[in-house]
């Protein structure tokens, strides 16, 4: 990252952000991970008259009616991820980027797909700005991504009411997938490793509510 607006973010709410750093490692959230929280300020992605609440743990609004994850979220998703350097990841649901610069500065090689083009442009200029090679696309991600599959690892950034069948087939044998499933406001969080093509350990987490999957395989509208 060598790019000034980013350095001059960073400085802005040092104390925060070491605040919610501090209270996310006590929730287990590797060390790894939270070095990376601290190199990217989240206040890139917000308007700035939400910058005192930058580093406060819950989503924000980025526009579109859409949100940036709540930290705790993206961080306990990309621990379920389990993010080794070099493996291929599909993120569907780029929103403002935040999620896949993570797994970029983890190692990751990684695709992200958004449905709106607001969205999708703003987050095509937040990697460059951090000045790191992330492959965006600007499609609905339900069907996936298969001009690049397969995946060692998938993860579904907004609500799905099922696990939409291309993930699945997309997912090398050992992937892992997590995605939030159930219904619009309140959704579990499943861990899916794929044991071979009909065989699959699935681990259910706690409950989250993120904004909705709409697409061909996910919901047909926001309501
Ligand atoms: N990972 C994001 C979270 C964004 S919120 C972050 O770090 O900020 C979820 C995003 O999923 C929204 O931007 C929404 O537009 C997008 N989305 C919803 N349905 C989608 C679909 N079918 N394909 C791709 N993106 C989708």
């Amino acid at each position: 990252m060598n790019n000034e607006k980013i350095d001059k973010l960073l400085l802005l709410n040092k104390k925060n952000r070491k605040v919610l750093i501090d209270s996310l490692r006590k929730t287990g959230i590797s060390d790894k991970i939270l070095d990376i929280i601290d190199k990217i300020p989240r206040e890139y992605f917000i308007s700035q008259d939400l910058y005192d609440e930058a580093y406060i743990d819950k989503p924000l609004p980025i526009g579109n009616r859409q949100t940036i994850s709540q930290p705790y979220t993206v961080c306990f998703m990309t621990e379920l991820l389990e993010i080794k350097e070099n493996v291929k990841v599909l993120e569907i649901g780029t929103g403002s980027g935040y999620q896949a610069l993570i797994l970029k500065m983890l190692g990751a090689e990684v695709y992200t797909v958004e449905r709106i083009e607001y969205l999708f442009n703003k987050s095509q200029t937040a990697f460059k700005d951090f000045n790191l090679e992330i492959f965006g696309f600007y499609k609905d991600g339900t069907t996936g991504l298969e001009e690049k599959a397969p995946f060692d690892r998938i993860i579904v950034t907004a609500a799905a009411p099922n696990i939409p069948e291309a993930l699945i087939k997309q997912l090398k044998i050992n992937g892992i997938m997590v995605i939030p499933v159930g219904e619009k406001d309140c959704q579990k969080m499943l861990k899916i490793k794929k044991i071979d093509n009909n065989n699959f350990k699935t681990s259910e987490h706690s409950t989250f509510r993120f904004v909705p999957l709409i697409g061909k395989y996910g919901w047909s509208s926001e309501n």
